[in-house]
């Protein structure tokens, strides 16, 4: 028997039809090229949204189109992410910083023929229409400034300006796809994941439950994650059904700490290669960032030194999160348990450095192979595999296949981890980066952790190079802090000697000034071993 309850659709429309009817006087503030804050609230949005959809409409879409952004975080930006899904096309975020090869063969695989351009990137865009030849090219210009073929563009103003303000959604089943996103390709090619209306508005419920994002209709919200980075972590649809307000800074990451001050950002988000950037200033400037209570970081792993700081030198609290592309992104969120009030400040730290548990949702599990699923004991070490309404079942355009699904349903998700009996996972290595010597297992990011706590040390890097002998060998790459001792490398030896087994340790230790980064800010090992290796 079924049961006897509405079935209204859950569509990307509903979140911000509630936005505009319940918190219509609530902001959005984008930081524009010449440093001034462009405001408006969310009625002006929905408004705004509506032209747009009228207009992208009359371009001739079919439902299920695939419209391409080249765009970075601002106003308009947030405007397409509402307007394409809300006349049936999917919106494809192109991730603006990948090679030319790379945005080719994503575009063409998503036969994206329409495509909104930021003017900043019309440089980058030049090259893709000579490939492509784009039906419509419509230039979203926050700047004026000269750029080539400036004609070839419909413009964004003009072209939604006189367009209907009303725009009632036609979308009634909530399965169909409403965004396309790649993942970064850290290690090996992106891949497409479908979301559908369904999986990001599940998400986003998901991720507004107090334990996860926790997001109020007193906050403000800044997510420093491109908009193009698996949505923005889904902080644009979370932030407007809470009811909080949205920053948005543009292309201007340099201006971040005064962008808080200015707007008085309670949350941000981003990777911790962005936190490690801004720290020297935000200290700095601890009492002028005072509204900011808390951060959410994900994408790789958060070193312990730097949760140390933030929670303890700035009082901003750290939610470490995992996730994945394929994940809308989020899987699991660290917080502590009432139970952990009497521990330690350093058992504390040790659990806040894990990757969490399972947000509302998502299940977990962990396996040895394809048949074995391993205990929640904190040592035995599997594969992370998960379910949830918001993961992918098949990447874009190709079959499941089981290197990425298991038989019963399962994502693997290529990640090395341990359990601990209160559900809090370890992300012990990805599988691609786990290092076998002589037939056993070193794991990259234990030797990181650990190393990035060292006080000469401001960054560590472990990665995997082939060896005759052993079959592969761990080598460090380190940025050190300034005024380091001469036998630097022994005192590093001796620290890891004193938490892992001898021939864990790596054979060289190369000290660098920077270390590559991907396109979304994660550490770039891909580059580093081809720079290692021909060095
Ligand atoms: P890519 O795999 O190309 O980097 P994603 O951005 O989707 O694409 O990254 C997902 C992966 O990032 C996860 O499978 C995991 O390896 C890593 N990751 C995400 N969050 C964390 C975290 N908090 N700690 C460690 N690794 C993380």
């Amino acid at each position: 028997m079924f049961g006897s309850m509405m079935n209204t659709p859950m569509t990307i429309g509903q979140i911000l039809d509630h936005a505009s009817n319940i918190h219509g006087d609530k902001h959005v503030h984008t930081l524009l090229p010449n440093g001034k804050i462009h405001r408006y609230n969310y009625t002006t949005l929905q408004r705004r949204v509506n032209q747009l959809s009228n207009a992208t409409k009359s371009l001739g879409i079919n439902p299920s189109d695939r419209i391409a952004t080249f765009v970075s975080n601002t106003f308009q930006h947030l405007e397409l992410y509402y307007a394409i899904p809300n006349i049936g096309a999917i919106i494809h975020p192109l991730n603006v910083q990948l090679s030319p090869k790379q945005l080719e063969k994503i575009v063409k695989e998503a036969e994206n023929n329409i495509i909104f351009v930021d003017n900043i990137y019309a440089d980058q865009f030049a090259h893709l229409q000579n490939e492509i030849g784009f039906r419509h090219a419509i230039l979203i210009d926050n700047t004026n400034q000269k750029i080539n073929n400036k004609d070839s563009f419909l413009k964004y103003e003009q072209f939604i300006s006189e367009k209907d303000c009303d725009y009632s959604t036609g979308i009634q089943d909530e399965n169909c796809a409403m965004a396309l996103c790649y993942t970064s390709g850290t290690n090996g090619e992106p891949k497409g994941v479908l979301y559908t209306h369904r999986s990001m508005y599940l998400h986003t419920m998901a991720v507004n439950h107090a334990d996860v994002f926790g997001l109020t209709e007193s906050d403000v919200v800044m997510p420093l994650v491109p908009m193009y980075h698996v949505m923005a972590w889904g902080l644009p649809y979370a932030t407007m059904l809470s009811g909080a307000e949205l920053v948005l800074h543009g292309t201007n990451r340099e201006q971040i700490v005064n962008l808080i001050c200015e707007t008085g950002v309670t949350v941000a988000a981003g990777v911790p290669t962005v936190w490690k950037k801004h720290l020297p200033e935000m200290i700095s400037r601890k009492h002028e960032i005072n509204t900011l209570n808390k951060i959410i970081v994900g994408g790789e792993t958060m070193p312990i030194s730097l949760i140390e700081v933030f929670e303890k030198e700035l009082g901003i609290e750290v939610r470490h999160a995992w996730g994945m592309t394929e994940m809308s992104p989020t899987g699991t969120l660290c917080r502590l348990r009432k139970a952990h009030e009497k521990h330690s400040d350093e058992e504390k730290l040790k659990i806040k450095a894990m990757q969490g548990r399972p947000i509302p949702g998502v299940q977990i599990r962990l396996m040895n192979g394809t048949q074995n699923i391993l205990p929640w004991n904190g040592i035995s070490v599997g594969e992370l595999q998960v379910r949830s309404p918001w993961t992918v079942s098949s990447y874009y355009n190709t079959e499941p296949s089981l290197e990425h699904f298991t038989e019963d349903g399962w994502l693997r998700t290529g990640d090395l981890a341990t359990i601990n009996s209160e559900g809090y996972v370890q992300i012990v290595d990805r599988m691609k980066s786990l290092i076998r010597s002589g037939g056993e297992s070193i794991s990259t990011v234990q030797l990181e952790t650990c190393l990035s706590i060292h006080p000469q040390v401001i960054e560590a890097v472990v990665i995997g190079v082939p060896n005759d002998q052993w079959g592969e060998r761990p080598i460090a790459v380190i940025v050190l802090a300034n005024n380091t001792d001469e036998n630097i490398t022994e005192i590093l030896k001796q620290h890891l000697a004193n938490e892992f087994p001898n021939f864990w340790i790596p054979d060289r230790f190369v000290y660098v000034d920077e270390i590559p980064k991907t396109s979304v800010g994660k550490t770039d090992k891909q580059a580093i071993i081809r720079r290692i290796l021909t060095s």
